[in-house]
């Protein structure tokens, strides 16, 4: 592990000022994913902004919104009970996560900025276009079974692993950023980003910017009939093959509104705008739930060893929208 710097501002404004004065700085929270890359060599930040200290830790009900604090824990977050009321979605989805030991530490903010699981972004001597921009994508043509199905390019074809990013991104949630420019609110859709031509850049936080605050509507038509599925190779410390989460508004037998997102198949959490639109307005039963599954799936395409996950992505969206809806 190389030699760095260490501080720990106490005020926002101290952890701007500090990142902006230094390049090749990084403000760390849990360190969950960020030390991990640094024993191998991955992330070499010279100094590291230990932003613990700062007041982003309340998760609190505000005017039609829920705030969750940039630096709360997963954990609290999790078992939190105004989330399990009125966003049982996202609490599935953190539950989901990791395990209850790292959810002990990983921070919110920290959550949505970790970095793909990508084995070829790990093994510093394979090609890898996330990590060395140029050197080529080793997972194109390798063992790509944990890999995108929407929305990759030639230059990286790698997932976002989060679990509560996609339970956000279904929810409408809004990320809250501070620089010294001043505030700004990113639509959670919009914070990750499609790799393009340049996969170095995993989102479109700007540098210098501090994540402060999630906001997520509080709306309870998606807080009765919601599920967070998780498919992946073992119970715990695993990241999803696929996930969806999804969250249905339904009077009589009719789904006013649907949200619908999946985890697990691309560089971002995958939202299924198309499939929401169908479901709208319909009856809830099963061909019409049927029909939602695949046309999620129109757009997809594999790689090789990541083809089941075009069967497996429709399958466990209509086991999800049949449970949710009792149709199962
Ligand atoms: C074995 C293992 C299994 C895991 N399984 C899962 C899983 O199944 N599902 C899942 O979702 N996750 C999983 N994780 C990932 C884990 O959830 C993340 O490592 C964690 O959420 C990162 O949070 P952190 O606070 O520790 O981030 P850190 O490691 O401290 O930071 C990560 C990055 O975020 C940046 N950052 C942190 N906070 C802010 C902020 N407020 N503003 C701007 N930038 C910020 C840092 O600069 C750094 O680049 C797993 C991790 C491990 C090690
Ligand atoms: S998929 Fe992306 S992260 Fe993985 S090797 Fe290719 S460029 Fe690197």
């Amino acid at each position: 592990m190389i030699n760095f710097d260490y501080i720990r501002p106490s005020t926002p404004k101290a952890a701007i000022d500090a990142i902006n004065k230094d390049a090749s700085a990084q403000f760390i929270a849990g360190g969950t994913n960020l030390v991990d890359l640094m024993k191998r060599g991955v992330m070499n930040p010279q100094k590291l902004i230990d932003i613990n200290n700062l007041p982003l830790r309340a998760i609190e009900q505000g005017a039609g919104v829920i705030r969750i604090g940039a630096l709360a824990l997963n954990s609290d977050v999790a078992e939190h009970e105004l989330i399990n009321k009125k966003l049982p979605l996202l609490a599935q989805a953190l539950k989901a996560g990791a395990s209850q030991q790292l959810r002990n530490m990983a921070t919110v903010g920290g959550n949505m900025m970790q970095r793909t699981r990508c084995p070829y972004f790990y093994d510093t001597v394979m090609p890898c276009n996330k990590r060395n921009p140029g050197s080529g994508c080793s997972a194109l043509k390798g063992y790509n079974r944990m890999h995108a199905i929407f929305g990759a390019s030639n230059a990286c074809i790698a997932v976002h692993p989060s679990d509560m990013c996609v339970a956000l991104a279904a929810l409408d949630a809004k990320v809250i950023v501070s620089s010294s420019k001043g505030k700004r609110r990113i639509l959670f859709t919009d914070f990750h980003r499609l790799p393009g031509a340049t996969p170095q850049k995993d989102n479109n936080l700007q540098r210098g910017e501090l994540i402060t605050t999630i906001e997520v509507p509080d709306n309870a038509a998606f807080a009765q009939r919601v599920l967070y599925t998780k498919i992946r190779d073992r119970a715990s410390y695993a990241f999803a093959l696929v996930s969806v989460a999804a969250a249905l508004d339904i009077k009589g037998n009719t789904i006013n509104a649907a949200r619908l997102a999946l985890g697990g198949v691309a560089h971002k959490p995958w939202r299924l705008t198309t499939a929401e639109n169908f479901l709208k307005g319909k009856p809830a039963n099963i061909t019409n739930l049927q029909q939602a599954a695949q046309l999620a799936v129109r757009e997809a395409k594999g790689f090789g060893y990541n083809n089941f996950k075009l069967k497996l992505v429709p399958n466990t969206i209509l086991q999800t929208l049949k449970t949710i809806t009792g149709l199962s």
